[in-house]
């Protein structure tokens, strides 16, 4: 067996910065730490980070007056920041940079008078936060027939947006039916599919026609990682995303000979070398790392941590 390797792979800027925050959220204050909801979408992250005291909450009533919180990479609505301000929370705001860029364009276009289509997947925390931004402003848009089927007039002063974690082909596809329906909507300039998004699906767009068979490490909550394992199958090959090696089933690799192995933002490094260990004394894989694109983006910490420092 030939295993190739994808580069870029695994955790993104957003999710080394949310990470890090919360160990040194723990470092600072100790337990108990809570944060509001996964801090990201990956279950052995939030698994690890339990079994050391945090607690993750769905909502805020949940957590004691005076604690500490922590907002995940994927950002909350400003409903959120006001109820964690009416339970005297110390707040850590760990949302990644690009998902922000996201909130402001928002707000700027619903201050100017726009109905804004977002298009991104209903329900995921990160639509949530954003619709939070201008609940009377927003709707959803999923794929390409609800963009032509809006009930909205031609000349409607309207504005996209678009979820960092989306596919981007799909996106491309809902927003050129948008921009067909409505000659005069406004938005970025492409999408605001962020950086690691765009570059783990390229590497998957790349390597897919050399192999059989493909590997998507990361949890079935994550956009991204999901993306990647669709993307694999609408180019005809079988893909599976798995959590760990430990849901490998041997039969898949049954007359196949080539793996693409790659993982979602959210998924650590080490799943994927056990992965990689699992394929080598199974079935004596040889690996080669193929590099589609360098990255060398990296966030700042939340200000709220910036100035404190660890007491040992
Ligand atoms: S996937 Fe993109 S938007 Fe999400 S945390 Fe990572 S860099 Fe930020």
């Amino acid at each position: 067996m030939k295993v190739i390797l994808a580069n870029p792979r695994g955790f993104c800027a957003g999710v080394n910065m949310a990470i890090d925050s919360l160990e040194r959220a723990l470092q600072i204050f100790g337990t108990p730490l809570y944060v509001y909801h996964e801090i990201v979408h990956n279950r052995h992250v939030v698994e690890r980070f339990k079994k050391r005291g945090v607690v993750f909450v769905d909502h805020i009533d949940e957590i004691p007056s005076d604690s500490v919180v922590l907002y995940s990479a994927h950002g909350v609505a400003p409903a959120i920041r006001e109820a964690s301000v009416k339970r005297n929370l110390n707040a850590i705001d760990a949302t990644c940079p690009l998902v922000t860029k996201v909130h402001l364009e928002a707000i700027r276009f619903a201050k100017e008078g726009y109905t804004i289509l977002l298009i991104g997947h209903e329900g995921h925390d990160e639509v949530v936060g954003t619709i939070g931004e201008a609940p009377g402003s927003i709707r959803i848009v999923q794929d390409e027939h609800e963009a032509e089927t809006l009930d909205l007039p031609t000349n409607a002063k309207l504005a996209f947006l678009t979820q960092t974690t989306l596919s981007v082909d799909d996106a491309e596809v809902i927003i050129k039916a948008l921009r067909k329906r409505f000659p005069h909507i406004v938005g970025p300039k492409k999408d605001d599919i962020c950086y690691a998004t765009q570059n783990r699906q390229e590497a998957v767009k790349e390597l897919v026609p050399d192999v059989d068979i493909v590997l998507v490490l990361g949890s079935r909550n994550s956009s991204n990682s999901l993306r990647l394992a669709e993307l694999a199958t609408s180019c005809g090959k079988s893909a599976y995303l798995i959590d760990s090696a430990s849901e490998i089933d041997p039969a898949w690799f049954s007359g196949k000979h080539t793996v693409l192995v790659t993982a979602g933002a959210s998924a650590p490094e080490d799943v994927v070398q056990d992965c990689i260990e699992y394929l080598r004394n199974q079935f004596d894989a040889i690996v080669e790392t193929r590099t589609i694109r360098e990255e060398d983006v990296s966030f700042n910490l939340p200000k709220e941590l910036r100035s404190l420092t660890v007491l040992s």
